[in-house]
């Protein structure tokens, strides 16, 4: 069945264990997050197969179904808890990122009623802008949090390189360290998580400047696509293949590079323009928009090259390929993340697990 997603369960392992060998040297351990696979279960076990100490999804029904297929936890949800969902939180999360005293109480009184103990880990805003207590409300909040009896303070967080790209430095994780250490005064207690980042982080371990006091990251990105997401560098032993789109062609013919006639807007309201490269052989294939972001896709054969695409059509340059591809051919696409997530989101895309 086509188009189709192909991921291979053991190249998702070696990844989970190049990072967490590679962490570990730092002191650090990883959360695998498996939200870019919706959660799969596949992923999860070959994320715990590889090492890594926990589980990480932004979304609740992701954490049920990967403990209902028997992966064990513990569970951090990393999306800031929905209010309305305190009591969920506390059944199925072992870990919550929080960044608001009255849901840091909703969790504490759920965790009550539940008769379970659950943990926050604070997160703080280092300027990437989206989740997060400002630096100075942290200490005060900390305080606050080590109060509560059932939903405990076990660690502070920062999230860096998603909205605002801001880049993981010696100075803002050195800034969450000493902050770390603040709370620790404050509070008495000694914090089990100082979290510091994604897998925008592991450039800084490759680096080998990721200050000390950092003992956690949460890493996605990194396990499936084998790259740190800050300069895309492959990290060492990691596969850069472990996931694979597929595609069938539906037409193969040479035409212009130039279309014919007064050109008005594309498909999505977008003015086209276009460079004469003369006739092109061109491929059609079986995919678009409603399947993954096309833009986002590398052909494994550098010879070809993707054109444009609209919904359910990705067209393709492949005047440059030996041999000719054929209608009912298969062409192959690493996907980067937007396509992957959209590709695992499509109900139009088969997921195929290898093992
Ligand atoms: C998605 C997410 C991660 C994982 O990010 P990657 O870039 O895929 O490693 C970590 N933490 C939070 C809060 C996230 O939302």
């Amino acid at each position: 069945m086509f188009p189709q997603l192909e991921i291979d369960a053991r190249k998702l392992k070696a990844n989970a264990q190049a990072i967490t060998e590679l962490s570990a040297r730092f002191g650090v351990s990883v959360c695998g997050v498996t939200k870019v696979t919706c959660g799969s279960p596949e992923a999860a076990r070959a994320m715990r197969d590889g090492g890594v100490m926990m589980i990480g999804d932004s979304r609740l029904e992701n954490i049920a179904r990967m403990r209902a297929a028997g992966i064990p936890g513990p569970y951090m949800l990393i999306r800031l808890p929905m209010l309305s969902q305190a009591d969920q939180v506390v059944e199925l999360a072992d870990y919550s990122l929080v960044s608001e005293l009255g849901t840091a109480r909703a969790l504490d009184r759920a965790a009550g009623r539940a008769g379970v103990t659950h943990k926050l880990v604070l997160m703080v805003d280092l300027g990437d802008l989206r989740e997060g207590f400002w630096e100075d409300e942290l200490v005060p909040a900390a305080v606050a949090v080590a109060r509560q009896e059932h939903a405990v303070l076990a660690g502070i967080g920062v999230n860096l390189c998603c909205y605002g790209g801001v880049c993981p430095t010696t100075a803002n994780l050195g800034c969450l360290v000493q902050l770390a250490r603040e709370v620790e005064q404050a509070t008495g207690i000694t914090l089990e998580i100082v979290s510091g980042g994604n897998s925008g982080t592991i450039g800084m371990l490759l680096d080998g400047t990721l200050p000390a006091g950092i003992n956690h990251l949460r890493i996605g990105e990194g396990i499936v696509l084998g790259r740190e997401t800050i300069a895309r560098r492959p990290i060492p032993d990691a596969n850069l293949d472990a996931c694979v789109l597929r595609a069938e062609v539906i037409e193969v013919r040479e035409k212009p590079s130039v279309p014919i006639g007064v050109i008005g807007q594309d498909v999505f309201g977008n003015t086209p323009t276009f460079v004469d490269h003369g006739r092109q052989r061109r491929a059609i294939c079986a995919i678009g928009h409603q399947d993954t972001v096309p833009a986002n896709l590398t052909p494994v054969d550098p010879a070809i090259s993707v054109l444009g695409a609209s919904s359910d059509h990705l067209l393709l340059d492949v005047t440059a390929m030996a041999v000719q591809p054929q209608v009912g051919d298969v062409i192959e696409f690493l996907p980067g993340y937007a396509a992957l997530l959209m590709a695992m989101t499509s109900p139009y895309v088969a997921k195929l697990w290898t093992r």
